[in-house]
C-alpha cells in the first residue's frame, strides 16, 4: 500500500476488523456483481469506495427515469440517453475511485454464459431481480465452488444471505426444500407490482457489501452465517440460522438444472408490462438494423452505440447487439415472439 492509499482508506484501516492487512487483501481482491439495479448500484458504490481491486459489473438493462429513485449510481442524463446500466455504472464508479479496475459488461446471464462470466472471480454478488436468474447464479457458484451473496428487496422489506458452497445453506436448500422459508422474497411480488423503498434497498445492499468486505479482506471468521431480513417501514429486523437441506439438489446432489436445459430462446418477464426475448444464436448489427427499420414511416427509430429502440404502436422494442430484445407493452410471450419474428427475423 502506498502513502496515498493509506490516507485514502485510513478510516477503514483504523477499524480493527479490517486493519492494514485487511485493506492490503482488499486492494488485491476482485468480485463480480450480477445485476446493477437498485441493490447492485448501492453495493458497487460501497465496495468501490472501500477499495477492492477489481469489479466486474454485469447488467442486461438500460437506465430509465423510474430507476433514479433508488439506483444510486445513475443520473437523469443516463436515463435520457438510455445508457446501458453496465456502461453508466462503469463510468460513474471509475470517477468515484480511479484506483479500482471497473469493467461493465452488457449481457444477460444465461445458462450458456453464466459460468464463463463469473468464473475467475472469488466472490459473486447478487444484484438480480428474479428467482430464475438467482437459481442459475446459485448453480454456477456451487458448481465453481465460489461464495455468493444473495440479496433481494421489495416494498419496505429486504433479505440477504451469504452462501459458501459446501459450508452453508444454499439458495436451492431454502427455496426447493421441504420447508419453504421466508427467503423466497419476491417470488410473487416484484418491485414493478409492489414498489420498493430506496431505504429498504440501501439497508440490505449495505449488509451485503459488509459481508463482501469480510470475504475480500480475508476475514471469513467474521461472517455471521445468518439469513438477515428487515422491514424498514415496520421497524422489524430478523436474523435466523438457516439449515442445509441434506437432500439439496444443488449443494448436495450437484444437479445443476438451471445450468442445463438450454434448447429454446429464453423468454422472461422483464418488469411490469415487458417481455424479454433472448435468441442466443443471433447477433445484430444495430447500424444495419436501424437503416432497415428507418424505411418504415411509423417506426420512430432511435439508437445509441449500445441499443436500438423503435415503436410499433402500442409496443416499443429495444434491441441489443447480443440478440436480445425487450418488448414493452405486453406481458404475453406469444405477442413478443411474433413481434420479434416480424421485425428482427425468425
Ligand atoms: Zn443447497
Amino acid at each position: 500500500m502506498n502513502r496515498d492509499q493509506f490516507e485514502k482508506y485510513s478510516r477503514q484501516i483504523l477499524f480493527a476488523g479490517v486493519g492494514e492487512s485487511g485493506q492490503e487483501r482488499l486492494l488485491a481482491s476482485s468480485a463480480v456483481l450480477v445485476g446493477c439495479g437498485a441493490l447492485g448500484t448501492v453495493a458497487a458504490n460501497l465496495l468501490v469506495r472501500a477499495g477492492l481491486g477489481r469489479l466486474r459489473v454485469i447488467d442486461r438493462d438500460f437506465v430509465e427515469a423510474s430507476n433514479l429513485q433508488r439506483q444510486s449510481l445513475f443520473e437523469e442524463a443516463d436515463a435520457r440517453e438510455s445508457l446501458p446500466k453496465a456502461v453508466a455504472a462503469e463510468r460513474r464508479l471509475r470517477a468515484i475511485n480511479s484506483g479500482v479496475q471497473v469493467e461493465g459488461v452488457v449481457a444477460d446471464l444465461t445458462p450458456t454464459n453464466a459460468r464463463e462470466l463469473v468464473a475467475s472471480y472469488p466472490l459473486i454478488l447478487d444484484g438480480t431481480d428474479n428467482f430464475e436468474t438467482r437459481l442459475l447464479l446459485n448453480d454456477a457458484a456451487i458448481s465453481l465452488g465460489v461464495p455468493w451473496i444473495y440479496a433481494a428487496a421489495v416494498g419496505s422489506y429486504g433479505v440477504t444471505l451469504t452462501i459458501r458452497p459446501g459450508e452453508t445453506v444454499c439458495l436451492a436448500c431454502l427455496l426447493e426444500g421441504d420447508e419453504k422459508s421466508g427467503a423466497a422474497l419476491g417470488a410473487e411480488a416484484t418491485c414493478d407490482t409492489a414498489g420498493v423503498l430506496n431505504s429498504a434497498v440501501s439497508v440490505i445492499a449495505s449488509i451485503q457489501a459488509t459481508e463482501a468486505l469480510k470475504i475480500l479482506a480475508g476475514k471469513p471468521e467474521a461472517l455471521h452465517g445468518r439469513l438477515i431480513s428487515c422491514d424498514v417501514w415496520a421497524g422489524r429486523f430478523q436474523s435466523v440460522r438457516a439449515e442445509r437441506n441434506p437432500r439439496c439438489r444443488a449443494c448436495v446432489r450437484r444437479e445443476f438444472d438451471y445450468l442445463e436445459g438450454e434448447a429454446q430462446p429464453h423468454i422472461t418477464m422483464c418488469g411490469r408490462d415487458s417481455v424479454q426475448i433472448h435468441e442466443r444464436s443471433r447477433k445484430f448489427d444495430l447500424g444495419d438494423l436501424g437503416r432497415r427499420l428507418a424505411t418504415s414511416p411509423s417506426a420512430d427509430v432511435r439508437n445509441n452505440r449500445f441499443l436500438l429502440r423503435f415503436r410499433v404502436p402500442p409496443y416499443e422494442m429495444t434491441v441489443f447487439a447480443d440478440g436480445r430484445a425487450i418488448v414493452k407493452g405486453t406481458t404475453d410471450p406469444a405477442v413478443a415472439r411474433s413481434l420479434y419474428a416480424r421485425y428482427l427475423g425468425a
